[in-house]
């Protein structure tokens, strides 16, 4: 092989090479756009969860006229029904006991616990603790 051809083998190796490393920067800047997008579509869904929670959260308090999470909501109800359960049960329509039952708040140096009392029954559920 002549010095010449040497010559034209290495330019043409050259330019594979730069060929190839222009194609993997265009893959990689196309990676980081979808990358990014993806990013904030997660960020979007997480975003609505965290509004539709909030969403949640302010109803109740609106409903009930004090902030209580997901989770303590749940706790008093499935108390509730099961009181009521205990003491004569309820129908579609009616319930087969006179239980009233009322929210009690108490504050303390380490933080507010919240009891939901029966007035009928005396009955309480402590569902809200610091
Ligand atoms: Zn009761």
């Amino acid at each position: 092989m002549g010095r010449k051809e040497e010559k034209e083998d290495i330019k043409k190796a050259l330019k594979e090479i730069m060929e190839s490393f222009n194609d993997l920067i265009d893959e990689n800047r196309d990676l980081r756009k979808e990358n990014k997008a993806l990013k904030s579509k997660h960020y979007k869904d997480r975003e609505l969860a965290r509004l539709s929670a909030e969403l949640n959260a302010s109803d109740r308090m609106i409903a009930k006229g004090f902030p209580i999470s997901d989770e303590e909501n749940r706790a008093i109800d499935e108390w509730v029904d099961e009181h009521i359960n205990a003491h004569g049960g309820r129908t579609r329509t009616k319930i087969g006991c006179s239980c009233l039952f009322h929210y009690e708040f108490s504050p303390s140096q380490l933080g507010t616990f919240g009891t939901i009392i029966c007035d009928m029954h005396g009955d309480k559920f402590q569902f809200q603790s610091p």
